[in-house]
């Protein structure tokens, strides 16, 4: 149990000068270092998570970082550790065609570049930003435990939080950054909006002959999205890439069990021939795909991060960078709240929280979501419709610089690590 320790301020009720984060996924491990960084001793950091054992290498997922989020992560002193490792996105394109279409017309292009030298997104495997943040985190004495959080008990000045074995810690808040499935959201009795799409996203990692240029490719198949995204060279090919496959779910159990040469005829079918001879370098890995938003953000004394909070469509890449959002806006408010000598797990600062985040999460949620509808589905009308609003969007340069902002996280004032200042 954490001892009760008197707060800064001479007027301050004691109470644990303690934050517990449930989750040691990317949005619960970026809190915790924004939150020793900037607050040092004054803030005692716990992140729970059996994963923690876990080789954070064996995930070789990988995800586009969008601009804002990169420089958050820049802020926090880990960019220069991932930088080699990371692909920036310098062009992007777009095609709507069906499989067996010969020629795949492009309707959409985006140059790469927000600002002079900023792609709007990089590539950058899980693996090796888990790896960079865990030790960040162990160098800034986050207390890394890896064990579960079975529980809580909310008191007035206090949040009892039950570990997998039993024991109990007193903290000032419980942040629930335990994913989509979030078990701690529903114990604190917070309501989720949501459904299951009849999709799944395949992910694996491609190894290939041609450079791929730094280019991201996004097919509109009719079963829904196949993006190509370029990871830094190497693999027994010189060239690799991320393959992001959403297929109808029906599909999936038989597209899993194909044997390795089979599984490769079905990714070059939707690839393409652009990059040369394929090689799969890791095997199919499928996600059963839906969408979700938690009613609140915040309970007493308990707030929802990342996945917990949200779960998106891949279609547009943006579900971490929106945990990484969130993650920008809880520890803003939290170090602003202690440096007042303020309580860090009161109401003012959750309910600054959930200001900074609904409305973004939300407004994400519903493009998402509308644009899988539009672009799953092999409908004459609707993909006239689509192909003629790509086109337009295509030779439009202030609506595509909008898109390109919104995308890259640039879009509003927003908190101050995502404009990559110091908290
Ligand atoms: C196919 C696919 C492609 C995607 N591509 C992109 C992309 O390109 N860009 C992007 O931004 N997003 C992408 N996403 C979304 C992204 O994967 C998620 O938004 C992100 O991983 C969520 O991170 P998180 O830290 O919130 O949760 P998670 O990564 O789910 O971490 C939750 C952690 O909580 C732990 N946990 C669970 N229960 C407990 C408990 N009781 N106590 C303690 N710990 C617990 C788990 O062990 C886990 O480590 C994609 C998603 C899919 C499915």
């Amino acid at each position: 149990m954490a001892e009760r320790r008197q707060g800064p301020h001479p007027q301050a009720t004691p109470r644990p000068r303690q934050i517990v984060i449930a989750g040691g996924g990317i949005a619960g491990l970026s809190l915790a270092l924004a939150l020793r960084q900037a607050l040092g001793e004054a803030l005692e950091v716990t992140v729970c998570d059996p994963a923690l054992e876990r080789d954070p290498a064996s995930d070789r997922r990988a995800y586009a970082v969008a601009l804002g989020a990169r420089r958050m992560l820049a802020a926090l002193g880990l960019w220069s550790e991932i930088a080699e490792r990371a692909q920036p996105i310098l062009d992007m394109v777009i095609t709507d065609s069906r499989l067996g279409d010969p020629v795949r017309p492009v309707f959409l292009t985006f140059g790469g570049e927000v600002e002079p030298g900023e792609p709007f997104a990089h590539m950058v495997e899980s693996g090796a930003l888990v790896a960079a943040l865990t030790a960040a985190s162990r160098a800034r004495g986050v207390r890394l435990r890896p064990i579960g959080v079975r529980g809580f008990d909310t008191a007035d000045e206090s949040i009892a939080v039950t570990l997998a074995d039993g024991e109990v810690v007193e903290a000032a808040l419980l942040v629930a950054a335990d994913g989509g499935r979030s078990r701690l959201r529903d114990e604190a009795g917070i309501g989720w909006v949501g459904w299951s799409y009849p999709q799944s996203g395949i992910v694996a990692t491609v190894a290939h002959e041609r450079d791929h240029e730094g280019r991201a490719v996004e097919h509109f198949l009719p079963s829904g999205p196949f993006a190509t995204l370029p990871l830094p060279p190497g693999g027994p090919l010189g060239h690799r890439s991320s393959i992001v496959w959403t297929e109808a779910s029906e599909s999936v159990p038989h597209l899993m069990a194909l044997d390795p040469d089979d599984a490769l005829a079905e990714v070059e079918r939707r690839l393409g021939l652009q990059l040369g001879r394929i090689m799969l370098e890791t095997r199919l890995q499928a996600f059963p795909l839906s969408f979700g938003i938690a009613r609140r953000f915040a309970a007493a004394r308990l707030a929802l991060l990342g996945d917990a909070a949200h779960v998106i469509h891949p279609i547009a890449g943006q579900g971490l960078n929106l945990g990484l959002k969130d993650v920008a806006a809880l520890a803003e408010a939290i170090v602003d709240a202690v440096r007042l000598g303020l309580d860090p797990g009161g109401a003012d600062v959750l309910a600054a929280y959930e200001r900074a985040r609904r409305f973004d999460t939300v407004a994400m949620g519903i493009v998402t979501d509308g644009l899988n509808r539009l672009f799953s589905n092999d409908v004459l009308p609707v993909r006239l419709a689509r192909d003629l609003g790509l086109g337009l969007v295509d030779r439009m340069p202030a609506l595509k610089r909008f898109f390109i902002r919104e995308a890259a996280g640039l879009a509003g004032a927003g908190p101050r690590l995502l404009r990559g200042e110091p908290l």
